[in-house]
């Protein structure tokens, strides 16, 4: 074969294989950009584990209507402008390929009204075909309609799950988000169904949210942590060696909000609880680190689940000292700051 230039709708299924892989990832690419939006309130709609229909409502700061083609084309985005803008990145999005993936893997609907605007508008994909763009009423913020997931990818489909599992992948993803987030309410439905409601209660990781999220065991076993030094600041909550766990299952950890697995961050924590902890047990915690974002390159993987850090070293012994610290306390039998 000769080598030609894919079309555009082509290039984004491709894209879509590394940013979409199942609905609760579209669910989280969604979130995120409400959140980047400046959402306080976020409703999900589900249907059939997301396959079928995946509504997302927002009242953030919405698109203005001449803009909504740009928000599904491939490379564009709101957030970064230059290579200077990149390195300090702060918003959850900067990759401007999330919209145009998903677009082209489903029936797709964009609804928005911009808080400068008195009329919203609508555009509908299908399948990656641009319709046109529309009036249509909407209040503040942004609607996206994600129906009939991978209909065109049948290779993809096949990897779906039954509805349980797709669900429960979507509940663990905003059980994360809403962690890191207690200041924004987010009310889940699932086939018609009210299924869950995170309270934005404002205050950061409320006793109940840190109960709702892991439970009232973890809750009673946890020491609040906030340490700073060299402008690193590390919080949250981390749980006495007594309340541990068999698998990994409650290890939260997130880089200036977003939640990411790192190796070496990890790795400290294990050895802060090497000698407190059983053979083969695993801690639970929610660690907040906070830093320059420009010490921090969230570029690594399309799905930014990883990042990496300009002094690992640094960080791994900050994180050791800090919590080793905090375990000290419960070996002299000082217990402080427990949630109860
Ligand atoms: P990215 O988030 O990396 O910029 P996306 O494809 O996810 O890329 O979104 C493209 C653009 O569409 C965003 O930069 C933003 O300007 C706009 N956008 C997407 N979702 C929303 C939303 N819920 N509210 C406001 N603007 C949005
Ligand atoms: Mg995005």
């Amino acid at each position: 074969m000769p080598i030609r230039q894919l079309p555009d709708t082509l290039i984004n299924q491709i894209a879509a294989g590394e940013v979409v892989e199942r609905p609760a990832s579209v669910v989280k690419e969604l979130v995120e950009n409400a959140l980047d939006a400046g959402a306080k309130r976020v409703d999900i709609d589900l249907e059939e584990g997301g396959v079928r229909l995946i509504r997302i409502r927002d009242d953030g700061h919405g698109i203005p209507p001449g803009e909504l083609p740009l928000a599904v084309s491939r490379h564009a985005t709101s957030k970064i402008a230059s290579l200077d803008d990149l390195e300090g990145v702060a918003t959850l999005g900067f990759r401007g390929e999330a919209l145009p993936s998903i677009a082209s893997v489903s029936r797709f609907l964009l609804a928005s009204r911009h808080r400068g605007s008195d009329h919203g508008a609508a555009l509908e994909i299908d399948g990656g075909r641009l319709g046109d763009v529309m009036p249509r009423p909407h209040p503040q913020g942004t609607t996206i309609e994600v129906r009939d997931l991978f209909f065109n990818v049948p290779a993809r489909r096949k990897f779906l799950r039954a509805e349980r599992t797709e669900l429960g992948h979507i509940e663990d993803w905003l059980r994360q988000l809403a962690l890191a987030r207690p200041d924004v309410e987010l009310r889940v439905s699932h086939n018609g169904k009210p299924s869950r409601r995170w309270k934005g209660e404002g205050d950061l990781l409320s006793d109940v949210r840190l109960h709702e999220a892991l439970g009232e065991e973890f809750a009673r076993h946890a020491l609040h942590i906030d340490h700073s030094a060299a402008g690193l600041r590390l919080h949250g909550w981390i749980a006495q060696p007594a309340y541990n766990r068999a698998s990994a299952d409650q290890q939260f950890l997130y880089v200036n909000g977003r939640a990411v697995r790192d190796r070496s961050v990890a790795h400290a924590v294990k050895q802060a609880y090497a000698d407190v902890l059983f053979h083969g047990r695993q801690p639970a915690y929610v660690l907040f680190l906070e830093l320059d974002p420009r010490r921090v390159d969230v570029n690594v993987h399309p799905a930014k689940h990883e990042v990496r850090f300009r002094d690992a070293r640094l960080i791994h012994d900050f994180v050791y000292r800090t919590l080793h610290d905090a375990l000290a306390g419960t070996r002299a039998g000082v217990v402080g700051g427990v949630v109860t």
